[in-house]
């Protein structure tokens, strides 16, 4: 039976589109492999949203090239955002790829049109991705993302309504619905729906257990969403907010469309509206001409906020985006990792006494597998539980009494 090795990195859109891409290649008679030896495809999944995920496409090409040479017979192909719209250029600097195809796109030999986001995956986990939508119309300054995903196409809630009873009949038990902007989700189809309306929809599913979505964006993000997760049982109390800056002039340069101020008042009708809400967020450090002020507001927004989780990336350029084009990449990089690591700090300080509250206390959690020895699984809020028992509880609902705490994740015992 011909193979195939799909190597992914990136966001959880590139994994949702590779676990599509197998399933496919599975319905045409392929068998996963893990060696890339002994593939006859091999698709890299590829991430550019930072230099450092960009250098380890080049590192994985440059590592495969070897093989490519001793089989020649063998399919090489790059999908996922390093596709540009030049893709002659592409091939002229790295001729030994056969193929190149755009992010949720079929591969060019397979001779078939659409969008992969309408495969149902064969062998899907506990939690899946169901990408919701593909696109991003909002072109902030730092962001490759719309260049190489395009304009916004939302799926039909009926399709979307359909796949997830397929997952649920496969075993999933949670999914996590996707897209770059979930709160303009709809907005091109007709009658205009929204993610509240979807959300309505799966809630009724039987036997779905929990329903995520991420990711939102401060300027889309309603009042009636927020009150679909406050009364929807399935959506779980997580929201996935970033924030970018703290700064209002630093928000403006990276053309996000709100303010410091509005953000703040959109979390506390999150906290009055939804009891015991998680909130998590993304911040970008040292974008060009961020000052020592412009930081220090940065960081008190999180110091007030109190965020469960905190992503942060230190700027780097993307050829292409209009930050690129317009400033000048001016902080130097000591700066920016002094700044990166005072919120990596604040945040390890501030996890840790948000997860030392649940010592004690009983959650429900997802068993998702098992590592170490141990079962894994997520509280509604995100966060991630090991517990031990000798019976098997994969995919399945129980309740953990946390008995030890850390900022990363939680221990305890089954109730
Ligand atoms: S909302 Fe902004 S950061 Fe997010 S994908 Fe769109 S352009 Fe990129």
């Amino acid at each position: 039976m011909p193979q195939y090795y799909i190597w992914t990195i990136g966001c959880q859109m590139n994994k949702a589109e590779s676990e599509r891409l197998g399933s496919y290649l599975e319905q045409r008679g392929y068998q996963a492999t893990a060696a890339a030896e002994d593939a006859d495809i091999i698709v890299l999944n590829s991430c550019v949203v930072r230099q450092h995920a960009e250098s380890r496409v080049i590192n994985k090409l440059d590592a495969l090239k070897p093989l490519k040479k001793a089989r020649p017979d063998l399919t090489l192909a790059v999908t996922g955002c390093l596709v540009n719209s030049e893709v002659e250029q592409l091939k002229k600097t790295l001729p030994y790829v056969d193929y190149f195809f755009k992010a949720g796109e079929y591969p060019p030999w397979l001779e078939k049109e659409g969008n992969l986001h309408t495969i149902t995956p064969l062998h899907p986990s506990t939690s899946t991705f169901v990408p919701i939508m593909q696109g991003c119309n909002n072109f902030c300054a730092y962001c490759i993302v719309p260049y190489r995903r395009g304009q916004e196409r939302s799926r039909p809630i009926a399709e979307i309504v359909c796949e997830v009873e397929q997952l649920v009949n496969r075993g999933v038990k949670e999914v996590t619905l996707l897209g770059q902007n979930v709160d303009s989700y709809g907005h091109d189809l007709p009658h205009q729906p929204d993610l509240a309306d979807l959300l309505g929809k799966l809630n009724a599913i039987e036997g779905l257990a929990r329903i995520r979505f991420l990711t939102n964006h401060p300027k889309d993000m309603s009042a009636r969403l927020i009150e679909a997760v406050a009364h929807l049982d399935k959506v779980c109390e997580m929201i996935c907010l970033p924030v970018q800056s703290g700064s209002n002039e630093i928000l403006k340069a990276m053309r996000r469309g709100y303010t410091a101020e509005h953000y703040r008042r959109l979390v506390s009708q999150i906290q009055s509206t939804i009891p015991g809400a998680a909130l998590s967020t993304d911040v970008i450090v040292g974008f060009p001409s961020e000052t020592d002020e412009q930081f220090r507001q940065t960081f008190d927004l999180l110091a007030e906020a109190r965020f469960d989780t905190v992503h942060v990336a230190a700027y780097s350029p993307r050829t292409g985006t209009i930050a690129s084009k317009e400033f000048e990449d001016n902080v130097p990089l000591d700066e920016k990792r002094e700044r990166l690591h005072k919120i990596e700090q604040l945040q390890e300080g501030i996890a840790t006494e948000i997860n030392q509250k649940l010592l004690g206390k009983t959650v429900e959690v997802l068993v998702e597998g098992r590592k170490k020895g141990k079962w894994q699984g997520r509280t509604r809020t995100g966060k991630l539980v090991f517990f031990s028992d000798s019976n098997d509880c994969l995919r399945q609902l129980v309740n953990i009494r946390i008995e030890k705490t850390s900022p990363w994740s939680l221990q305890g015992e089954l109730v």
